[in-house]
Formats: structure tokens, C-alpha cells, sequence
């Protein structure tokens, strides 16, 4: 298809599918594991309880309200801890921009573990 295409679509075309063709990668999404965290549907975003300070940027950061979750308050105790409602969640990325604390990870779907670090 390289070759034998006559127009430029057909040959950029043919470029992409042999880039995403490469051995690696290939069998990654083939088993359903982006190790780029580019395909949105075999990624997710988690936060790390133990991590979590509960300081709610992640909250304020988030359009979608995808994040639950009760900021710390000195007088209280018994939070609710903070998750991301995946079915909210557009993977937007905003909530692990200001996470102070390291506390969001990308995960794979199936396997519940961190992609790409
Ligand atoms: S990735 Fe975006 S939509 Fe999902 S929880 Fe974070 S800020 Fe909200
Ligand atoms: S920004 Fe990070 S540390 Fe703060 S509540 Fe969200 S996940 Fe926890």
C-alpha cells in the first residue's frame, strides 16, 4: 500500500497502520494495554488512598464532578475517601495536574495497574 498508492492519503495511510503495527504496541492493545495511556477506553484514572491527603484540588479541578470525596476539616473525623467515579470520568487529565501529593494514577483497565511510568 506504501508503494502502490497514487495519492498522499493512501500512503500516510499505510504509514500509520505499519507504525501501529510494530510488534510491541501491537500486542499491547491486541491485549488490551495502552502503554502510551492514549486510548482512552483501556485507561483509567485512580486515586491512590494512602497518598491522598483529602486536600480536594482534585475536586475544584474536575468539570464533570467525577471526583467524591470530603476535604479534611480538623474538627472532624470519618471522610468520605476520595475516588473518581469512572463512569463520570472523561479522562480529561485535569485532577492529576494539581494533585500535590501524587496521589492520581493512570491505570489499565482490566489489571488495575499503572501504565506508561
Ligand atoms: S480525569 Fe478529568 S474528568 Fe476524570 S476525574 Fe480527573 S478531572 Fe475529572
Ligand atoms: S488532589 Fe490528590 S491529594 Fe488532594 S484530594 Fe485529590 S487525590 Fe487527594
Amino acid at each position: 500500500m506504501l508503494e502502490a498508492s497514487r495519492c498522499k492519503k493512501g500512503k500516510d495511510t499505510a504509514k500509520f497502520i505499519l507504525e501501529w503495527m510494530e510488534p510491541g504496541a501491537y500486542k499491547e492493545h491486541v491485549g488490551g494495554r495502552c502503554p502510551d495511556r492514549e486510548c482512552l477506553a483501556l485507561i483509567e484514572y485512580r486515586v491512590i488512598p494512602d497518598k491522598c491527603n483529602m486536600c480536594g484540588l482534585c475536586q475544584d479541578a474536575c468539570k464533570y464532578s467525577a471526583v467524591q470525596g470530603e476535604k479534611k476539616k480538623t474538627y472532624r473525623s470519618g471522610y468520605l475517601p476520595f475516588e473518581i467515579r469512572q463512569k463520570r470520568c472523561t479522562k480529561c487529565g485535569e485532577c492529576i495536574k494539581v494533585c500535590p501529593t501524587g496521589a492520581i494514577v493512570i491505570v489499565d483497565v482490566k489489571t488495575k495497574e499503572p501504565v506508561g511510568v
